[in-house]
């Protein structure tokens, strides 16, 4: 009794103080609001970019900072944040000194309220000069290790914080079932519940020390909402969503963000059936505020109000624009590049067409971040935090994930792994670059320039050579990997005499958003001559695929002997190719997509029955729909593993009941081994049309070569839930079937 009543007022203790902490900010935020001019509050919305406060602007290379300019932004245009900078990466030390200068110019506004400044932390953080780069989500994704996300992800936080900067522009959390898209790397793939996981354990990774902490910074979830799924593909073009779909597959991952503390949204630059989202009062105030509960800052993507005039033609005059998106519900807006915004909101305002409630509500919520943050305490560079840059071990986490992203596609007759005396051609685009293992956001935007890549940054080349015994190993080609060098099919039937194997290195170079349009997802022309010329000389091939979304290959598929996935997996991705190539890692990673075969062979892992069957004509049918050249959830192993029959706790679950899904797993080869095991459930009959499959659970496990371990899942009602046609979240009683590896069972669901 005595313990529990210690217990209790120890817990009633505690809420009092956050209690208390919570009242003290809002008290505090009052206060300052109340005390705010409309130039003040309106300044603090405007977020400008870098290139307004550096000598030169957009040319500025190395970060120096125009006293003139900033005083000009902090002074006279009072703005609240600013964002990117110029050209590419700057040192640690640089973004210290520009965050110095920056607080030191807010220090003399009136109201001494601290700037905040934010930074793309896409797969590491991105501007900082030899900041650790992990592999892109795409390349987490099938790593199905939610922990390891989380890890690099408080490395990326780390690293951030000590360049002086406390907000990451991360994570993505749009769902990637538009392979076309060019942002298609940034994401989870094509699958929800992965998306869930990945996306909510990365939000609590930034934030979780407690958004003071020089350990943490405040993450930005985006792009709310439905901007994966634009139907030609093409950046910021139209989505067009059945609401049924909408809530079903793109919103599910903002909802567990939001509920995992996430403190900041970024908003889809384009639209859905025709609405701009930055002009949706339904979709920012109704759902994200109402629905799903945000407190946090919203904050628009580059130029988005202003682009309602200019691009969308939905506002006939910039300051409607303004009117339009802030009334909707937006909080801050990335200008970026001029101070028109200031302007026409304050013009607003005073014309009544924006109301004082909806921007006071705005910097509320700005300024609370803010506070949360510990800007208003401290707002400079903290030494804790810049201790905690580069550190050796950041490495050894890039390489783990690296590892446990590589998926091994395809080993014919155990093609793989290469014994290291073996004579290896070595060739291909990617084999002698470094932007095509990273992709995207790394040192630059489109992370192409690889003067900025770290000294110790490796090749495929690099790595291999490093493996086998001096000699056996030629490389031909040339850096760059548009070279033409890299295309000479000649050459490679030449220098493939005298070798045992061929390793090719194909892929795509790095590339981020609209510069990553693709009209056609096949290989390029010139890889897939290579691949042939390679093939022709009738010596085995092995392809690396570097990449951030599946290329085409499936005319060359049938003559090769080896298929790695490598994706775009940052840092140590070389290192890790390496080392599935000649057995010192035994890879794990399974596909986050289903790699189509074509064009016109887009279907989806988690498809409807009606797209498996073909009705050739009457009774001739065929049940083949779902026949990508790799499966959702592919991947092999140099060892191989035995799974069980499924064993369940009932036979049949209730509404508040738990089901105990178990079975056994054995590795039953010679390798040690990592395996996720994954679990997926079909339900027989619904309401409306259900999915042939969805991933409802999935773990991750470890074997020693014929070690048995069994894993058991707890299931309730809400793992079995879809979106029916009343846009509700429902499970509907009914038979469902259970798929653990190649075993399967069934229970009914029985409210
Ligand atoms: C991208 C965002 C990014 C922003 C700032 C935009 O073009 O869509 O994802 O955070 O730029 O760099």
């Amino acid at each position: 009794m005595k313990r529990l009543t210690l217990i209790l007022s120890g817990l009633a203790l505690a809420f009092l103080s956050f209690a208390q902490k919570t009242d003290n900010i809002r008290e505090k935020v009052d206060a300052l609001i109340k005390q705010m001019t409309l130039e003040e509050k309106v300044g603090q919305m405007t977020q400008v970019t870098m290139a307004l406060i550096t000598k030169g602007g957009w040319g500025n290379q190395d970060g120096s900072v125009d006293p003139v300019a900033l005083k000009k932004a902090v002074q006279d245009y009072k703005v609240g944040s600013i964002l990117n900078t110029t050209a590419h990466a700057l040192s640690a030390e640089t973004w210290r000194q520009v965050q110095t200068q920056i607080q030191d110019e807010a220090k003399n506004t009136r109201l001494k309220i601290p700037v905040i400044y934010g930074l793309d932390c896409i797969h590491g953080q991105t501007y900082t000069l030899n900041a650790t780069l992990f592999p892109q989500s795409i390349a987490m994704a099938a790593t199905r290790n939610p922990e390891l996300a989380g890890t690099l992800t408080k490395i990326a936080a780390k690293e951030l914080r000590a360049s002086g900067v406390r907000w990451s522009f991360a994570p993505v959390l749009d769902c990637g079932r538009q392979a076309l898209w060019s942002r298609f790397p940034e994401t989870y793939g094509e699958d929800v519940y992965i998306g869930k996981i990945m996306g909510a354990s990365v939000v609590r990774a930034f934030q979780e020390d407690g958004l003071k902490s020089p350990t943490a910074v405040a993450c930005c979830i985006k792009h709310y909402l439905g901007y994966s799924a634009a139907r030609t593909g093409k950046d910021r073009t139209p989505s067009y969503l059945p609401e049924i779909e909408l809530r079903e597959y793109y919103l599910p991952q903002f909802r567990e963000a939001v509920k995992a503390g996430a403190a900041t949204i970024m908003i889809n630059s384009g639209d859905i059936n025709g609405t701009p989202v930055h002009a949706s009062k339904y979709l920012l105030t109704d759902v994200l505020r109402k629905e799903l509960g945000f407190e946090g800052v919203i904050v628009t993507d580059w130029e988005d109000i202003i682009r309602l005039h200019t691009r969308h033609l939905v506002a006939n005059t910039p300051r409607q624009a303004v009117v339009l998106a802030i009334n909707a519900g937006i909080d801050m807006s990335m200008v970026p590049g001029d101070f028109s915004f200031f302007d026409l909101l304050k013009e607003a305002v005073q014309k009544g067409e924006v109301s004082m409630s909806r921007i006071d509500d705005a910097v509320r919520r700005i300024l609370t971040l803010k506070m949360k943050l510990g800007l208003f305490d401290d707002p400079y560079p903290e030494k804790e935090a810049t201790a905690n840059f580069g550190k050796p071990e950041y490495q050894n986490v890039a390489l783990d994930a690296a590892h446990e992203a590589m998926t091994l596609l395809k080993n014919e007759n155990n093609i793989l792994p290469l014994s290291k005396d073996k004579k290896i051609l070595v060739a291909g685009p990617a084999a002698q670059s470094i932007s095509a293992l990273n992709g995207c956001w790394s040192y630059t935007w489109q992370g192409k320039d690889e003067r900025w890549y770290p000294a110790d940054s490796k090749t495929i080349a690099q790595t291999i050579i490093e493996k086998t015994a001096s000699g056996n190993v030629t490389v031909i080609g040339a850096k760059g990997f548009d070279n033409p060098d890299n295309y000479d099919a000649e050459k490679i039937k030449a220098s493939a005499a005298a070798v045992d194997i061929i390793v090719l290195c194909l892929g795509e170079d790095a590339y981020a958003e609209s510069p990553g349009n693709t009209m056609d997802l096949a290989l390029p022309e010139n890889q897939l001559a290579l691949a042939k010329a390679a093939i022709s000389t009738g010596k085995p091939v092995v392809v690396v695929l570097a990449e951030g979304r599946p290329r085409l290959i499936t005319g060359i598929e049938p003559q090769l002997n080896g298929i790695l996935m490598a994706y775009w997996s940052g840092k140590k991705t070389a290192e890790a190719v390496a080392d599935v190539l000649f057995g010192d890692y035994n890879p794990d990673g399974r596909l986050p997509f289903s790699y189509p075969r074509s064009m016109g062979e887009m279907v989806l892992y988690d498809r409807k029955h009606t797209e498996d069957v073909r009705e050739i004509f009457n009774e001739n049918m065929t049940w083949d729909g779902y026949h990508p050249l790799f499966p959702f959830g592919y991947g092999l192993s140099y060892t191989s593993f035995e799974y069980s029959p499924i064993q369940l706790s009932s036979n049949s679950l209730n509404a508040t009941g738990k089901l105990t899904v178990t079975v056994n797993i054995k590795n039953t080869g010679n390798r040690d081994g990592k395996h996720t095991v994954e679990l997926y459930t079909h339900q027989q009959y619904a309401s409306i049309t259900p999915c042939m499959q969805r991933l409802r659970a999935f773990k991750k496990i470890f074997l020693k070569a014929g070690e048995s371990k069994s894993v058991s899942f707890v299931l309730d009602r809400n793992d079995l839930a879809f979106v029916n046609a009343s846009l509700k979240t429902v499970t509907e009683a009914g038979d469902f079937d259970i798929m653990i590896g190649d075993k399967k069972t069934s229970f009914s669901y029985k409210p």
